[in-house]
């Protein structure tokens, strides 16, 4: 791999796709030549985590053993910074809010002492803490060159580090913002660079979908409200018409989200549009906006927080006319929040965009991931990357000994359809002597809540109460992790954040089991709409975009039971349809070649040969 990416990074422009499976040493196959180039490169990790992991633990690593000093720096996305003129505002909203005010004054040390202003990494708020985004810029309400504390800005500064750095680590979403040429303040985002590597780069075409489409929620109009409420008490107290249009705009809101009330959590508009009174709650919207934008234009010139509230309220209103405009190669859907709504236009495909900007950027891109491609064919992931079908694709097997180490459990007798009421049930009579008879941990993995929260109520009458029972959304995802990994022997029922991104090796995570195979949810209303698009087209919507999809979901998902050359474990597979039909082929000849059982019961004494580290691990 190593080889190939420093071929790559010499031939500019050139483009690569690699799928390195667990075990292979991706980071270091990607890091050692694009240090040793000495070109300036862009790294983007799917994550702010593995973006920090890179930045702090591998980069240093490797830099160290080759004996090289670049320039680095780490780029994320503005609201992961602390913005010291919204810091002091908030601080001025919570005078006489215990807690809160706690809060703040930790935040306060932390701006007065930390280099980056990196909240993320500060460990002081959650990322869903209410208080986020009020301690943080968005493009719409930071006041650039007009803000008092624009030299201490800890976004101002991480720019210009990026700027003047040889390997600058960012994540997708900060690439895609770069490549859509969205606005994030302060001139050009990223620096030109020689090479991008992409990690995780199997993410990268679903987040493209959201950059280079266009979105309008209903939470940032109130923010709006609530910035302007603020800003003209402290700079224009006698405007007290600003007061009444802000009246206006939340009471637009509020009958805008009264007639979405009934709305599933994500509906396609042709589904939803022409529910009684929409279509006058978003002319109420557009007219909302369109008078605070004229009361907010007599009142730009009395503070900077009043002239940038401006700029925003014209914004929103753009991306609201924007949305409501005809666009064939867009899908129009909503998504509905207990208190908020997001109004979203998405590309049918990203690939064009995708394509048009990296082409306008010439440099050598290496995509990689675990998970890229279905069998020995890359095409599926090209196609979405917007790469040329000729495009050099390499793959590297995992160097684990799959047959020795893990065992692949398959049902004697196919259980029912997935789609039957019962079928959550059988699975878990199946997977009982693996749920109940394995002393390490496991994960039990699902394709839908509803699935989840049935196998949880069944699970707890089931296991003795001892066994840790671990439920995705009973506590955060970082709570719940940390506790299967001190508990060793739970298990953990997770829905779609469970499948990627978790390393967990040894006896605590020794069994996964899967309940179905992960095709996507048929009425998600951007996938409808790729389907009848692909189907217009003359093509197999099934075929080549539903089934490659799972392939690759299901790669991930089967990426978490085996993570060392010492690890062992069992993948269970409980869906009928692998066996029954002929796509099923498909699924398996993607996976390593494990071991393979019918038996749960032979499953678990594979497992326990293999852990005492025999060499005569059968699996019958
Ligand atoms: S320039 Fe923008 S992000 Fe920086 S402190 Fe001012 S308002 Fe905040």
């Amino acid at each position: 791999m190593a080889g190939a990416v420093a071929e790559v990074i010499e031939d500019v422009p050139s483009a690569l796709l690699i799928e390195a499976a667990t075990g292979v040493g991706k980071t270091y196959a990607y890091l050692v030549p694009a240090l040793l180039s000495e070109r300036r490169v862009l790294i983007s990790t799917g994550t702010k985590t593995l973006q920090d992991q890179l930045f702090a633990k591998d980069l240093p690593m490797v830099c160290e053993a080759l004996g090289r000093r670049p320039r680095i720096a780490l780029l994320k996305g503005r609201s992961n910074y602390l913005c010291h003129y919204r810091l002091e505002a908030a601080a001025g909203d919570a005078i006489g809010r215990g807690r809160q005010l706690a809060t703040i004054e930790s935040l306060r040390r932390l701006a007065r002492t930390s280099a980056t202003g990196d909240l993320t990494q500060a460990g002081i708020l959650a990322e869903d803490a209410p208080l986020w985004p009020q301690v943080t810029s968005t493009v719409d309400n930071c006041l650039g060159g007009e803000c008092p504390r624009f030299n201490d800005c800890f976004v101002v500064r991480a720019r210009r580090r990026a700027q003047d750095a040889e390997v600058i680590v960012v994540n997708h979403h900060l690439l895609l913002a770069d490549m859509a040429l969205k606005d994030e303040g302060f001139g050009d985002l990223l620096p030109e660079v020689d090479a991008v590597i992409v990690d995780e780069a199997h993410q990268l075409p679903e987040i493209a979908g959201a950059f280079f489409g266009l979105a309008v929620g209903t939470r940032a109009v109130r923010e709006l409200g609530r910035d302007v409420l603020r800003e003209m008490e402290r700079d224009a107290p006698e405007m007290v018409d600003l007061r009444d249009r802000v009246a206006a705009l939340q009471a637009a809101v509020a009958a805008l989200l009264h007639c979405s009330e009934a709305w599933p959590a994500r509906a396609s508009w042709a589904e939803v549009g022409d529910a009684p009174g929409v279509l006058p709650a978003l002319s109420g919207l557009d007219l909302a906006l369109a008078e605070m934008e004229d009361a907010l234009t007599g009142a730009a010139d009395r503070s900077p927080g009043l002239d940038q509230a401006r700029g925003r309220c014209t914004t929103l209103r753009g991306r609201l006319r924007g949305w409501l405009e005809e666009s064939p190669e867009t899908v129009p859907w909503v998504e509905r929040f207990k208190q908020s709504l997001m109004l979203h236009r998405t590309p049918l495909d990203a690939a064009r965009p995708l394509a048009e900007r990296r082409a306008a950027r010439p440099a050598s891109w290496i995509f990689t991931s675990a998970t890229l491609a279905v069998g020995e064919d890359f095409s599926h992931a090209a196609r979405r990357l917007g790469l040329p079908d000729d495009v050099r694709a390499e793959r590297l097997d995992s160097p684990f000994d799959f047959s020795r180490q893990a065992c692949l459990a398959l049902p004697e007798h196919p259980l029912p359809n997935p789609n039957t009421p019962g079928y959550t049930r059988a699975c878990i009579d199946w997977a009982w002597p693996l749920l109940s008879g394995n002393p390490g941990g496991g994960f039990f993995l699902f394709t839908s809540h509803r699935a989840l929260r049935e196998a949880a109520a069944l699970l707890r009458d089931r296991l003795p109460p001892e066994r840790p029972l671990l439920v995705q959304g009973e506590q955060p995802r970082a709570e719940l992790l940390a506790r299967f990994r001190d508990s060793g022997d739970a298990w953990l029922l997770g829905a779609h954040s469970f499948w990627e991104g978790v390393d967990i090796r040894g006896d605590t995570l020794s069994i996964v089991i899967i309940d179905r195979l992960p095709f996507a949810a048929p009425n998600d209303p951007v996938l409808q709409a790729r389907a009848a698009s692909i189907e217009a087209g003359g093509g197999s919507p099934f075929m080549e975009f539903q089934l490659p999809q799972a392939v690759l979901a299901l790669k991930q998902g089967v990426g978490r039971l085996i993570r060392d050359a010492n690890d062992a474990g069992i993948l269970a597979l409980c869906d009928p349809r692998l066996t029954q039909k002929p796509y099923g082929r498909q699924f398996l000849r993607s996976l390593p070649r494990f071991h393979e059982t019918r038996d749960p019961v032979h499953a678990l004494e594979f497992l326990h040969n293999a852990r005492q580290g025999r060499g005569d691990a059968v699996c019958v």
